[in-house]
């Protein structure tokens, strides 16, 4: 099995144009901006340095109205129903990713059967991007256990229908994002002539604030994060890398909101979880938008000593949750001087 395999050619292309892609579209706080806005991507980074600055710049601290469009123009196959899949690579000894650049799916493999976190877009990606891949990795569908959908948008449930039906697997999802499938915001962008037909899960299992999941080897820890979608679900899970236990934490929605309510609990929901990680000791973070938390740049690069560059440390932890606190709050200052 190949433990980075990613560092195929393919992938190795993505990550360079991408790259050069996000670095034309940076410098979010333009002079127009408001001093407080300015202020904040300043500071957000300061602490991304020269080495988080994907985060810093573009998605995460510009205006929330351009994320989609900025994710449009920058990341390579974002909204292209025909988006190939990337090389599925082991990101540690027992959890996989599988999917597209622009999104996918992480597989834990628990020993007593594996946890699928999202789902792709839909019944095809299922069939042509998961199933294929898992195959690669030796991972047999008939062991999912649980599909944890991280929250209500199209993108992460979409291929959730299919799922249940050909293999039983329950799916997860909080209480307030099975409520909110109806009104989810992702679905125009989706329900397009030329995209496969979106079918949503018929409401499953709900998953708890605070609930753990135990399976095997395995604990994952859920926590409701309100603020990308009114239930977005992150998670704390130890994985093995090279044998030895690692924390690492999932932040469930990425793209900030621009509303102040939304901006207020998303402010709220990083905050608890940002506690909570450091509680348990968090030394890596992991998104089903791999981009977004620079997974795929982390692993491009690799590191001089055979460590596991997704394993940023507790430091890191901090840093990225400083990042998006700043980022948070820059937008929380463009949404509050548009109200006025
Ligand atoms: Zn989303």
């Amino acid at each position: 099995m190949k433990r980075f395999g990613l560092y195929s050619l393919s992938l190795l292309a993505l990550v360079i144009s991408s790259g050069h892609a996000t670095s034309q579209a940076s410098a979010p706080a333009t002079q127009e901006e408001l001093p407080a806005v300015v202020a904040h991507v300043q500071r957000a980074q300061e602490i991304a340095g020269s080495d988080w600055r994907f985060l810093s710049d573009g998605f995460l601290c510009g205006p929330a109205e351009n994320t989609i469009p900025l994710a449009i123009r920058t990341i390579p196959g974002f909204l292209d129903p025909d988006a190939p899949g990337i090389e599925p690579f082991a990101a540690f000894d027992n959890l996989y990713y599988v999917g597209m650049y622009a999104w996918g799916a992480f597989i834990l493999d628990t020993g007593e059967g594996l946890i699928l976190f999202d789902a792709l877009t839909n019944e095809r990606q299922v069939k042509e991007i998961l199933l294929p891949g898992m195959a690669e990795l030796g991972l047999d569908p008939n062991d999912l256990k649980y599909l944890v959908v991280t929250h209500g948008h199209v993108d992460h449930y979409g291929g959730a229908p299919y799922l249940k039906q050909e293999f039983g697997v329950p799916i997860m999802m909080s209480e307030a994002d099975w409520d909110y499938l109806p009104d989810d915001i992702s679905m125009p962008y989706f329900v397009k002539a030329n995209y496969p037909p979106v079918i949503q899960p018929e409401r499953d299992r709900v998953v708890q604030d605070g609930e753990v999941l135990a399976l095997g080897n395995a604990s994952v820890t859920f926590v409701v994060t309100p603020g990308h979608t009114p239930g977005t679900l992150s998670t704390i899970l130890t994985v093995t890398d090279q044998g030895e236990p690692r924390t690492v934490a999932m932040w469930g929605g990425q793209a900030l909101p621009g509303a102040i309510r939304e901006l207020n609990q998303m402010h709220d929901s990083l905050h608890r979880f940002w506690n909570l990680g450091n509680e348990r000791g968090v030394e890596g973070l992991i998104s089903t938008h791999p981009w977004v938390v620079g997974n795929f740049e982390l692993h491009a690069r690799g590191s001089e000593d055979g460590s596991n560059p997704l394993l940023i440390g507790q430091d890191g932890f901090n840093r990225v949750m400083g990042i998006y606190d700043e980022c948070i709050k820059a937008q929380f200052a463009r949404s509050l001087a548009q109200d006025q």
